[in-house]
């Protein structure tokens, strides 16, 4: 039996949108935010505050404490 989707292609109608033609966004992963001023900022993760990241991004751990040790970030 012939595919609702192949039916559709012999008549020409794309099965596919056009994907949208938008710069690709950065993947930054989790816990991590560019702000914009193009600096990262990193999502303490014992005081869930964002804080300026201090390493390169490749160097972000989500597990450790970004505040610096700050007396805020008390769990
Ligand atoms: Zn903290």
């Amino acid at each position: 039996m012939e595919s609702f989707d192949r039916w559709f292609r012999k008549f020409g109608i794309p099965d596919k949108v056009e994907p949208e033609k938008q710069p690709a966004e950065e993947e930054l992963p989790t816990g991590i935010v560019k702000s914009d001023d193009g600096d990262y900022l990193a999502l303490c993760c014992v005081c869930d505050r964002w804080y300026a990241l201090r390493c390169e991004l490749s160097e972000f751990d989500a597990d450790t404490s970004y505040c610096g040790g700050s007396p805020r970030c008390c769990p």
